[in-house]
């Protein structure tokens, strides 16, 4: 191959993420100005030996000196490699392994470095389907899930033991955005590991879906396992499914491992579609998006109906100062992200929420650019009721212990024009009060 390899650091970020490696060993592309997409479910091999050396190094991790060998699928194969590069640098990490869902990805990041009696301290509002993991399922094998609340960044310090493998953050939480002071926790977390053997130590596992790399690397406080749902942001166009853990070196190969056998992989039309049109587009959209979602809260906290309002962006959001301090683009720049969340008013919680469903009911009706659809990250905008729809995990009686305000509305802001999703809210809001 004679293309020259670049010294792709010394360009910035949302530039790497359009043109990935400079040299990919995975293919030899250098002619394809588009990654190809690999169609083949299994690799010809020249010879015994080397199918024997393929096995034998499944998910070792290549400097890239010399390709890979690909066998089969499920255990590794050209796309889906060039998508985890991308994503690894997004993430300013080591490496990343793709899934075939966020929750795969979540399955796959929390239960790596998990065995029977171990034990795990969890955020207490997270997403509802990791809520279901690990209240139906972790237990039935002996796994035991303690949770508490981090936005108190020592509470979990008392639930620690020696079985304690994993604390597992989401913040901003889904819904209501409140947000886990990482770098304290990790503070807190120190100690602790610094006495511990490396086998024993406890990993953090941060669920970053809903900020999305471009508005917070929590690898830069120290968080060592990275989930993402790729349904949402990084796709960006709302079109595929896939989720990803993005970590250091040295889980790489357990993780593919991990993969391979549990089987959760991503499809390569789908890694080249988060590929191509998602990854390289995140510094494009999320701008975009983000300054619509100030303008849209901004509205919303002048409006009478309303009772409150979450945002990070807005100065009246409790949690403004960590949103500073943690909320950052590749720039530099604060990033509050594209997620909205408020409640309207009502003389009582049930009042409230019966308006929030009008208004919710309304919008499916009528508004144009507003859509009644779980997910977020896209160019719609997308409006739900966690309540009854995301969070419907969680019973009603804990929902208003954890802050999940029975008539909360979560709005994912699209790429449409701010001025046209603010006055399809004013006519909701207006005809029903
Ligand atoms: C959507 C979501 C997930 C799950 O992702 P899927 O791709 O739907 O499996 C996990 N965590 C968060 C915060 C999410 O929003």
């Amino acid at each position: 191959m004679s293309l020259k390899k670049l010294d792709e650091k010394k360009y910035s970020i949302p530039t790497r993420l359009i043109y990935g490696k400079s040299l990919a060993q995975e293919w030899d592309y250098s002619h394809h100005v588009i990654p190809p997409i690999t169609t083949s479910s299994t690799f010809r091999l020249d010879s015994t030996q080397r199918g024997a050396q393929g096995f034998g190094e499944i998910g070792q991790y290549s400097d890239l000196a010399s390709p890979p060998i690909y066998v089969y699928d499920r255990m590794g194969e050209p796309t889906v490699d060039m998508l985890q590069h991308a994503l690894a640098t997004a993430e300013e990490k080591e490496v990343a392994v793709a899934f075939a869902t966020g929750m795969a990805a979540v399955h796959a990041g929390v239960c790596f470095a998990l065995e029977s009696q171990s034990e795990i301290i969890s955020h207490d509002t997270i997403y509802g389907c990791t809520y279901s993991l690990f209240t139906n399922w972790l237990p039935k094998l002996g796994v035991k899930v303690h949770f508490c609340d981090l936005t108190k960044p020592d509470s979990f310090l008392p639930y620690v033991n020696g079985r304690t493998r994993v604390l597992y953050l989401e913040s901003p939480v889904n819904p209501n955005l409140e947000l886990l002071d990482t770098e304290a926790i990790v503070a807190n977390l120190q100690p602790i590991n610094a006495k511990r053997q490396k086998d024993k130590r406890i990993l953090t596992v941060f669920d970053n879906t809903f900020a999305t790399p471009y508005c917070q690397r929590p690898g830069k406080q120290g968080i060592d396992v990275i989930i993402h749902s790729l349904t949402k942001g990084l796709n960006g166009f709302g079109t595929d499914m896939g989720g990803a853990v993005i970590t250091q070196r040295e889980y790489f190969q357990q993780l593919v491992h991990f993969r391979k056998d549990f089987g959760g992989i991503l499809a390569p039309t789908t890694a080249w579609h988060i590929l191509v049109y998602g990854v390289s587009t995140l510094p494009l959209r999320i701008p975009r998006q983000q300054s619509s979602a100030m303008k849209i809260a901004e509205f919303l906290e002048s409006h009478p109906l309303v009772e409150k309002v979450r945002y990070p962006g807005l100065p009246s959001f409790p949690q403004f100062e960590v949103a500073q301090r943690l909320l950052r683009d590749y720039d530099g720049n604060f990033a509050p992200g594209i997620i909205i969340y408020f409640t309207l008013k009502g003389d009582k919680p049930e009042h409230s929420k019966k308006r929030g469903e009008a208004m919710m009911n309304y919008v499916a009706q009528n508004s144009y650019s507003i859509t009644l659809a779980v997910s977020l990250g896209q160019l719609r905008t997308l409006i739900e009721h966690p309540g009854s729809m995301t969070h419907a995990s969680y019973a009603a009686a804990d929902q208003i212990a954890l802050g999940i305000d029975p008539g909360g509305i979560r709005l994912a802001v699209g790429i449409e024009n701010a001025n046209d999703i603010i006055a399809d809210l004013k006519t909701a809001l207006d005809v029903i009060s």
